[in-house]
C-alpha cells in the first residue's frame, strides 16, 4: 500500500508513450478495439507512418528513441555481429544480460544519444514498463540504470532496476504471470504497475509502456482469427484503464503518444528452407572458415556475415540463393571495385548503410504464394518461422500506428505527411520541452525512387523516397515473370488433318 507522502506526489507524466508491438493500423476496429478507436478522436493520427527496414522491433525501437535511421544508430537487426571487434562476437538484443555484457566490454551500442539521455541532461526522469523480452526492455533506455531511471521488464525482474522498487512491486503486485501465447495477463500486470506504482511512487517526467501484444499473438496465430481478435480486445480493455486515468488527470501540457513499431504479415507454410539454406551456405559451416559463434547464426538468420576468405564466393552464393523458391529480396554488399552487386540483388546500402555491422547478404523470405506476385518478409530466424511474421519490406510489414494527443495536435485530425518510426523521437523530444540536434530531419528534397533487380524472369522491386541521405522504403515486391514460350502457329494441312507447328 502507498503511504501519504507517496500519494502526495501522484501526478501525470508530462509525456506518456504507449507502444503496442506490431499492431497493424487496420486491426483497430470498433469491434476489436473500441477504446483505441475512441481515443483516435483525441488527437492527430499519422496515416502514412511506416517502420524502417528491416522491420524488426529493436531496429525500429532504436529509431524511435534516437531519432535516426539504421545507418546512423547501427542497430541493423535484432541480432548482429560487429566486424570491427576481434572474433566477431554475436549479440542477441533480446537478452538484457548479453547487452549489459556487450556494453561493459565494447562500450555503447549506438553512437547516438538516446531519449533517456536527453531527458537526463535536462534533469528529467524516464520510467519504462515493458512486457517484451528483457533485452528489448533494456534497449528502450540502455543507460537508464546509470542515469537513475526506472525500468521494469515484467517478465524479467532480475534485469530490472532500481532493485528497491522492483522488490516493492513484487510485494505489492506479486510476480508477473509467466510469458505465454497470448500474453495478455502480462499486459494487465503492466498497466497495474504503471498506474498504481510508477505514476504515484516513481513519478517520472516521461513514462513508456511497451506491450509485446499483439506481436506475440500475430506470430503464434496469424494476424486474423478468433485468438488474435481476443488478444486485441483484451489489450484494448487494459488500455481503456489508462485512457480513463489520462482523461481524468492529464493537464493541458501533457502529451500521450500511441504507436506500433512495425506491421506484420501472414505466412503460408514455406518449403523446407533450412535444408535449402544448408545447401547454399552449409559448406561454410566448417570451423576453419566460420568464426565461432556465427556458425549457428548462419543456419538460422537471414543476415549472413561471410568470413573474409569466403567473400569471393559472394556472387555464386547469391545466385544459388536466388534459385530457391522461398527467397524474396536479396541485398548484397558490393562485389566489384565499382561497387556493383551481383545480378538479381540490390545494394545492401539501400537498407542499412555501410558499416562494421552490415552483413554481406540480407534476404527476405517469400510470405505468400500468389500467382506471379509474391510478397516477401525477412526473418532473423528461419528455423523459427511461425504463422505470422515481419522484418521485410512488404507494405503490410511497414505500415504502423502513430497517434499523437496533446497541445500540439488538433483533435480528430489526420496527417498524411509521410513519416517513419524515427519521427516519433522528434515528437517525444518536443513534448518533453527539449531541443536536440539529431532530429532526423530530411537532408534535402525528397524524391521517389524505384530500384529493380532482375534475373531469369525474377524481378525484385524496392520502392520509396530518397531524401538526399537516406532511402525511406515504402514497400517492395518480388514478381516471377514466366519465361516466354515459343510461339506456335497452327497450320492445317491440305488434307485438313495434319497440324504442324511453325516457329
Ligand atoms: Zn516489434
Amino acid at each position: 500500500m502507498l503511504n501519504d507522502s507517496e500519494h502526495r506526489v501522484r501526478r501525470v507524466p508530462r509525456v506518456l508513450l504507449i507502444c503496442l508491438d506490431s499492431l497493424i493500423p487496420s486491426a483497430i476496429t470498433p469491434e476489436a478495439m473500441p477504446n483505441l478507436v475512441k481515443v483516435m478522436d483525441w488527437g492527430t493520427r499519422f496515416a502514412n507512418h511506416r517502420a524502417v527496414v528491416p522491420s524488426e522491433t529493436l531496429v525500429n525501437m532504436a529509431s524511435m528513441l534516437t531519432g535516426t535511421k539504421v545507418g546512423e544508430h547501427g542497430i541493423v537487426a535484432n541480432q548482429f555481429t560487429d566486424r570491427s571487434i576481434t572474433g566477431w562476437p554475436s549479440l542477441n538484443l533480446g537478452v538484457a544480460e548479453e547487452i549489459d555484457a556487450w556494453m561493459e566490454r565494447h562500450g555503447r551500442l549506438t553512437p547516438m544519444r538516446t531519449f533517456g539521455e536527453y531527458l537526463h541532461a535536462a534533469g528529467q526522469k524516464l520510467a519504462v514498463v515493458s512486457t517484451c523480452s528483457s533485452g528489448a526492455t533494456r534497449m528502450i533506455d540502455p543507460h537508464g540504470r546509470a542515469l537513475g531511471n526506472f525500468s521494469l521488464s515484467c517478465h524479467s525482474p532480475s534485469t530490472s532496476y532500481p532493485e528497491v522498487d522492483v522488490e516493492r512491486i513484487r510485494r505489492q503486485f506479486g510476480a508477473c504471470p509467466p510469458c505465454c501465447e497470448p500474453d495478455v495477463e502480462a499486459a494487465r500486470y503492466a498497466v497495474d504497475v504503471l498506474l498504481d506504482y510508477v505514476v504515484p511512487v516513481v513519478s517520472p517526467d516521461t513514462a513508456i509502456l511497451w506491450v509485446n501484444e499483439p506481436d506475440t499473438s500475430y506470430h503464434a496465430f496469424g494476424t486474423t482469427g478468433p485468438s488474435t481478435t481476443a488478444t486485441l480486445t483484451a489489450v484494448d480493455n487494459e488500455l481503456g484503464r489508462v485512457f480513463d486515468w489520462w482523461r481524468r488527470n492529464a493537464t493541458v501540457e501533457c502529451s500521450l503518444f500511441i504507436a506500433s513499431d512495425h506491421g506484420h504479415i501472414d505466412l503460408e507454410p514455406v518449403s523446407p528452407v533450412n535444408s535449402d539454406f544448408e545447401a547454399v551456405f552449409g559448406h561454410l559451416h566448417d570451423e576453419s572458415v566460420m568464426p565461432e559463434g556465427l556458425r549457428k547464426r548462419l543456419a538460422r538468420c537471414s543476415t549472413v556475415y561471410l568470413p573474409t576468405e569466403a567473400r569471393p564466393e559472394l556472387h555464386n552464393l547469391t545466385q544459388s540463393l536466388l534459385d530457391k523458391p522461398w527467397v524474396g529480396h536479396v541485398f548484397c554488399a558490393p562485389v566489384g571495385v565499382d561497387g556493383s552487386v551481383p545480378p538479381g540483388t540490390h545494394p545492401i546500402s539501400l537498407i542499412m548503410g555501410a558499416g562494421a555491422r552490415t552483413p554481406d547478404v540480407a534476404f527476405t523470405v517469400i510470405a505468400e504464394t500468389k500467382k506471379n506476385v509474391q510478397a516477401a518478409v525477412a526473418r532473423a530466424d528461419i528455423a523459427d518461422l511461425k504463422r505470422g511474421n515481419h522484418g521485410g519490406l512488404e507494405s503490410r510489414e511497414l505500415e504502423c500506428l502513430f497517434l499523437a494527443i496533446g497541445p500540439k495536435y488538433p483533435a480528430g485530425t489526420l496527417s498524411y505527411d509521410p513519416s517513419t518510426t524515427d519521427g516519433v523521437f522528434r515528437e517525444l523530444i518536443d513534448a518533453a520541452g527539449l531541443t536536440t540536434g539529431n532530429d532526423g530531419a530530411p537532408c534535402g528534397q525528397t524524391r521517389p525512387f524505384e530500384c529493380t533487380a532482375e534475373i531469369d524472369g525474377r524481378r525484385s522491386v524496392v520502392r520509396g523516397t530518397f531524401d538526399g541521405k537516406y532511402h525511406n522504403i515504402i514497400g517492395g515486391a518480388v514478381e516471377f515473370v514466366p519465361s516466354p514460350q515459343p510461339e506456335f502457329q497452327v497450320t492445317v494441312g491440305e488434307d485438313g488433318r495434319s497440324n504442324r507447328p511453325v516457329h
